[in-house]
């Protein structure tokens, strides 16, 4: 079978090993109120896995290169294996495009019959990975960057990185076609409008390229859930795929017997698809666009710039329509979540009343003890030769009154809303302070603490009593999950970075991760899994840190766990610094 003569087969071979490299990408994961947050999936293949794949499924791609006797070089209606190295190297970071390189000099010896000398590989195997690397580096996932506003799951779902995408393939394409073309320039042989056609033919194909096979391997987070959106609503994608086989047909028929080169019909089943199904299938409705008029129109080799163009227009306009269908979805998921919260509120508020009614009875009467206590210490002096014990146990009595009433005023405090009492505060003080609680019951279960935390990181502003709650919170979650999960591997790693004018803090550990049944409602209040476990922890951390424009996320850990981040901004003064 020669590659070239199916084109459906080949590209769905090479979604499959395309596939066995998202295993290792960042899969979105929803928790609490609908946020997305970004996580690394446990059990990364190895890099030579995944190498391999990325190499085999270029190699096969590039097997469907028509070549024109034009030029030397392969000029393909539609170059999808640029869209995968796109992708590829917008996971798995712009360092990796070694890895195209060998990609470009296999496929150029495997498959394509380039005749190029060594010198004149030179050029393509600089130049492809060089020229993706930087358009990787531009697209590159920024954490919270398309999340941060909308409850969105991919980046491809933003249609502000859409454009991006759009503007970036356009800058990647016209760079690698006008390097590959211009080397022929120099010699006389070649027809100057051969080398524009070739050149023009080029990059709109690698443009095309990346326009459908990026997209669609961005959108892998949605990939299940729209296979089993599929699975329940069969009528109707049967009936779209009567609507997409006849609006195809349509098609070859109109620019083969009536040569009128529109694409009309495909916009129809495309707006249809958008709608229902959003961005993922919608970029594999343009690749089987793309692939089924391509295999209509083969042997039209010459007049391929048209339907490349048309093409172009369709993928772009899709993908713009679905991802502002996806972020259309995502504000209106924000403005249930919104009234979630409303509710939430007037339960808090509700409680608020109800612990600022309860402080007040208390504190007087728990006032009262304390004083008692301190007199019966001086009274009790006296009798402290004949047991020393006495006072001792009088003080932590005093002791524990006196928390009380911190504990009740905090508490007080918390549901009446009262404001943070912001102040620059060093990182490295807090978590020394949160981890020191928790010495004896790390040591005890024989747990391995990571603290990667460095000094020199830039203060923070915010509430210091509050951030060493949460701290203090989350360091039991993870001990207590990391006993529970019981297995050999016993560790918790903290660590912060900067990012930004803010700085994450990021607690994880090797337990069995947060339960599916609760990821929904995390940070909700009253939801634990624990016997003797309130439910408020997470909820209250989550308030606080909002009240001071920072945020609690959640995430899977490489650990094998959980992983929570917490948000905070710098200093103001520290923000100036670079
Ligand atoms: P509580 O600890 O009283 O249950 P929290 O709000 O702190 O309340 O936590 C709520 C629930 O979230 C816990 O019961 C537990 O199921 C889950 N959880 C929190 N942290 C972790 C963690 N590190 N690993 C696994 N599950 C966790």
């Amino acid at each position: 079978m020669r590659s070239r003569d199916y084109p459906g087969v080949q590209v769905a071979l090479s979604m499959m090993f395309a596939k066995g490299l998202l295993r290792r990408g960042y899969g979105l994961a929803r928790t609490g109120d609908g946020e997305s947050v970004q996580h690394r999936a446990p059990g990364i293949p190895a890099l030579w896995l995944v190498a391999s794949f990325y190499v085999i499924a270029y190699v096969l791609l590039d097997g469907l290169d028509d070549i024109q006797p034009v030029l030397k070089l392969g000029i393909a209606p539609w170059n999808p294996q640029a869209g995968l190295t796109l992708a590829f190297l917008i996971y798995y970071g712009p360092a990796r495009a070694w890895l195209t390189a060998i990609a470009v000099v296999l496929a150029a010896a495997l498959t394509s019959g380039t005749t190029l000398s060594w010198g004149g590989m030179l050029v393509p195997v600089t130049l492809i990975p060089g020229g993706y690397a930087a358009a990787a580096w531009l697209l590159r996932p920024q954490p919270g960057s398309w999340t941060h506003r909308l409850p969105l799951d991919a980046p491809i779902d933003s249609s502000r990185y859409v454009f991006r995408l759009i503007g970036v393939g356009v800058g990647v394409a016209l760079l690698v076609s006008a390097g590959l073309t211009w080397p022929f320039e120099a010699a006389p042989h070649w027809p100057a409008d051969a080398m524009l056609q070739g050149f023009s033919q080029r990059w709109i194909g690698d443009l095309n390229g990346v326009l459908t096979v990026t997209p669609l391997l961005l959108a892998a987070p949605h990939w299940r859930s729209a296979l089993a959106a599929i699975a329940r609503r069969r009528r109707e994608v049967l009936a779209q795929a009567l609507v997409v086989v006849a609006a195809l047909a349509l098609l070859v028929w109109l620019w083969m017997d009536v040569k009128l080169r529109v694409l009309y019909p495909m916009f129809a089943p495309m707006v249809w698809i958008a709608f229902r199904w959003g961005v993922a299938a919608t970029a594999f409705y343009t690749l089987v666009s793309e692939i089924g008029l391509l295999m209509a129109l083969r042997g039209e080799a010459p007049t391929l710039a048209g339907p490349q163009l048309l093409l172009l227009t369709l993928a772009a306009t899709g993908l713009l329509l679905a991802s502002v269908v996806a972020e259309r979805r995502a504000s209106e998921v924000r403005l249930r979540e919104r009234d979630k919260a409303l509710a939430r509120a007037m339960r808090f508020a509700a409680l608020g009343e109800f612990a600022s009614a309860i402080t007040h009875e208390l504190n007087q009467p728990i006032t009262a003890l304390v004083s008692y206590l301190r007199s019966a210490q001086i009274l009790a002096e006296p009798l402290a030769g004949r047991d020393p014990r006495l006072l001792g146990t009088l003080n932590k009595a005093a002791q524990e009154a006196i928390r009380t009433s911190d504990i009740l005023r905090g508490l007080r405090d918390f549901y009446q809303g009262a404001p943070p009492q912001l102040a620059v505060v060093r990182l490295e003080d807090i978590t020394a302070s949160a981890l020191s609680g928790h010495e004896e019951r790390l040591r005890q279960h024989g747990v391995r603490l990571h603290d990667t935390l460095r000094p020199g990181l830039p203060p923070l502003s915010c509430d210091r009593t509050q951030l060493e709650m949460v701290v203090h919170n989350l360091l039991t979650n993870a001990l207590d999950a990391v006993v529970a999960g019981g297995g050999a591997r016993r560790e918790i790693h903290i660590g912060a970075v900067r990012a930004g004018s803010d700085v994450l803090l990021t607690v994880e550990d090797s337990g069995q991760g947060v339960s599916s049944e609760i990821t929904a409602q995390l940070f909700n209040p009253f939801v634990t899994t624990k016997a003797d476990g309130m439910g408020l922890g997470l909820a209250i951390s989550r308030s606080l840190l909002r009240s001071q424009g920072g945020d609690l996320l959640a995430e899977r850990s490489m650990l094998g766990g959980a992983r929570f981040v917490v948000r905070l901004p710098m200093a103001a003064a520290a923000q100036l610094a670079p």
